[in-house]
């Protein structure tokens, strides 16, 4: 396995989706600083943004990884904008994408039209993203449905640089991420949980929310018609997302939890209860992390040093092949 590299967007507090389909996978695959794992800032400014909101959530967001299992020593956490080679390589990709294949992108055509006005950097989000890739020479990228054709773009980026200025990046294929669990939204299970849904959604867990907030949300989700406890999503959605929920955080099958339980009552107390099992010890870790911010500063110095020379050799190679510096 060569350099992996996963981050998140601070565009909401983290849920129980990102931890279970997520995070927690990362925490199973940390081998050395060319594993990257860390939170993606810059591409949070690409929609209207609270920059107050922007700056506490990716602190809150590091010390989530960190509280979640990623271990500083074991891989390289860091935060984008902190790495200014990111946005080095960004411009240089810039001068490499074309308009037409920006304006193209389904994520830019669906978020943009529903805004009066639309931020360049919503249209550029791709291209920096592509440059968070080929900045490490990330092989295999595991990525969902959503970002398949960002990564296709990744692709053509590297492929175009290359054979215009000469071999410099590896190019990135898409591989399908390790099965975690899809969590979905409470309150409308045929649609997934997300961290940038309205902040009082209460078909959302966030990680932080507290014991009797979480209890609430799951004693209140949506369950469907009838009274039996069976895993079936497309019939069932809603009883089958609590199942789903309660095999993840139990390292069970959903199957085998539904022959133990016999009404809807009780599956929301055992999904309630299971869900506590895991996010009780998580916001302790994250209390005594979030108390020490001297700790989490220099985390994050460590990280950016770490990254930077990892990136550093690509970009060089990268401003010489496109004539910025001798070759
Ligand atoms: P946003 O609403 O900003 O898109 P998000 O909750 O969808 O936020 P992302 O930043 O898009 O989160 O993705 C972070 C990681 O969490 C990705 O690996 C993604 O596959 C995973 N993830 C996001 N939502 C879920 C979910 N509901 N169930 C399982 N995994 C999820
Ligand atoms: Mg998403």
């Amino acid at each position: 396995m060569g350099t992996t590299l996963s981050l998140v967007v601070p565009s909401g507090p983290l849920t129980l989706g990102n931890l279970l389909g997520a995070i927690r996978n990362w925490s199973g695959e940390q081998r050395g600083p060319e594993t990257l794992y860390g939170v993606a800032d810059l591409h949070a400014l690409t929609l209207e943004h609270d920059p107050a909101a922007v700056r506490r959530l990716t602190m809150e967001q590091v010390a989530l990884l960190i509280a979640a299992g990623l271990d500083p020593d074991r891989c390289t956490i860091f935060v984008q904008s902190q790495v200014p080679l990111h946005c080095e390589l960004h411009w240089l990709l810039e001068a490499t994408a074309y308009d037409g294949e920006l304006r193209r992108m389904i994520q830019f055509k669906e978020k943009s039209a529903k805004q009066a006005s639309v931020r360049s950097a919503l249209l550029a989000y791709p291209v920096l993203m592509a440059a968070d890739i080929l900045l490490y020479g990330v092989d295999a990228v595991p990525v969902g449905e959503d970002q398949r054709q960002h990564l296709e773009l990744a692709r053509d980026l590297a492929i175009r640089f290359n054979s215009r200025y000469g071999e410099t990046f590896v190019v990135p294929r898409a591989v399908t991420p390790a099965v975690g669990a899809r969590v979905m939204d409470l309150q409308d299970p045929e649609t997934k949980m997300s961290k940038s849904a309205a902040l009082a959604a209460p078909g959302v867990i966030r990680l932080l929310d507290p014991p009797d907030v979480v209890r609430r949300k799951i004693t209140r989700a949506t369950t469907d018609n009838g009274t039996d406890v069976v895993y079936d999503p497309a019939t069932k959605p809603g009883v089958s997302n609590l199942l789903s929920i309660i095999a993840a955080c139990t390292d069970t099958r959903p199957e085998e939890i539904a022959t133990g339980i016999g009404s809807y009552r009780q599956l929301k107390e055992c999904c309630a209860d299971a869900v506590l099992s895991v996010l009780t010890p998580l916001r302790q870790r994250y209390a005594t992390i979030a108390a020490d911010p001297g700790y989490l500063a220099g985390v994050l110095r460590h990280g950016a040093e770490l990254a930077a020379s990892l990136g550093s050799p690509t970009l060089a190679r990268a401003k010489a092949a496109i004539g910025l510096v001798p070759a």
